[in-house]
């Protein structure tokens, strides 16, 4: 590593700065190749850590996998209903999160059983309704070191577009060629209802989950509340967000996770708020109820949860605080 000198600028410089980086430039010549090398200007990577978190759940093996974000622009009013934009920006900035424009991930989970591989929902695939940031699953998931054929289980947590609309590729192919399709028959019926859509946008997510679900009906199979789906994974009715939502505990060798889908949007507002209805919600009071019969267990248990829309990597532990509750990530595991 040489000195540049011909962009120094002499102004700039105090006669001791340039003494003391002369001395420097000097060690550096004088210092043997590799660490000359390690003294070097070393170009930016420009590129993010793969989007895949994994960690164990007793014996089986999990991995959180991004769809990638949800961006849904600057905080309007009512998204939480009864919550104004302007509102909604400060409970944001205070929780030294960005205020201009509301993200929310897309935390697919992949539980390996041991004898079982299974998929909790697919991502927004190629539709761009939220944003160009989202399906980002299937290289992911390769990623990750898994083929799509593998999965022996789709299970949907709902049939909302950013959790079932990668049940099939951009070419109309299924994504997950060998798995079976689990969701409730509440949910098909519902979002495969057209005399449902009662306004543009609801006929949007009719149509393109119809496009989705229907040419797969003869691989869909449905939820029973309390159903043990594949052996340590239960079914837990929760609707509310849709008719059918439903969350899912895992559990092994005395250790828990509970997919809690949608069950809450935010790891702030819709702990710290947990009466607040999402714009979204199928029946919001339902919703609201569903979320604090399942908190409270979660709370009283010490059971993690995984927040599909929550920060990266979405897990973490919900403790009571008065008729609320505080959201505490968990630590993510950096070692064996
Ligand atoms: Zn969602």
């Amino acid at each position: 590593m040489g000195v540049d000198v011909k962009n120094w600028n002499s102004d700039a410089f105090s006669r001791r700065d340039v003494l003391a980086m002369a001395a420097t430039a000097s060690a550096a010549s004088l210092a043997p190749p590799a660490l000359r090398q390690a003294m070097a200007k070393a170009p930016l990577q420009n590129m993010l850590a793969p989007a895949w978190y994994r960690f164990k759940i007793g014996s089986f093996e999990a991995t959180v996998v991004s769809d990638g974000p949800i961006v849904l622009g600057p905080p309007q009013s009512d998204l939480l209903k009864g919550v104004s934009k302007e509102e909604f920006a400060r409970v944001l900035a205070d929780n030294f999160l960005r205020s201009d424009n509301v993200l929310l991930e897309q935390n697919v989970l992949v539980v390996n059983t041991g004898s079982e591989l299974v998929l909790f929902d697919t991502g927004s695939g190629s539709a761009k309704m939220f944003g160009d940031k989202v399906g980002r699953l299937i290289p992911t998931l390769q990623g990750a070191g898994f083929d799509p054929k593998d999965f022996d289980a789709v299970i949907l947590t709902h049939t909302h577009p950013d959790h079932c609309w990668g049940l099939l590729g951009a070419t109309g192919a299924p994504a997950f060629p060998n798995a079976r399709i689990y969701l409730t028959r509440a949910d098909l019926d519902f979002w495969t209802d057209e005399s449902k859509g009662s306004d543009d946008f609801m006929k949007a997510m009719i149509a393109g989950t119809r496009a989705q679900l229907l040419p797969l009906r003869e691989r869909l199979t449905f939820i029973r509340d309390g159903q043990e789906i594949v052996s340590g994974i239960q079914a837990i009715a929760a609707p509310g967000h849709t008719v059918g939502h439903t969350v899912f505990m895992i559990s092994s060798s005395g250790q828990s996770l509970l997919n809690a889908g949608d069950l809450a949007h935010h790891q702030v507002l819709s702990t710290e708020r947990p009466q607040l209805e999402f714009a979204f919600d199928t029946d919001g009071k339902q919703a609201v109820a569903s979320r604090m019969r399942i908190f409270d267990m979660l709370a009283a248990q010490r059971i993690p949860m995984l927040g599909y829309h929550f920060a990266w990597p979405g897990i973490g532990y919900l403790a009571r605080q008065g008729a609320a509750f505080r959201y505490f990530p968990a630590p993510m595991q950096t070692a064996p």
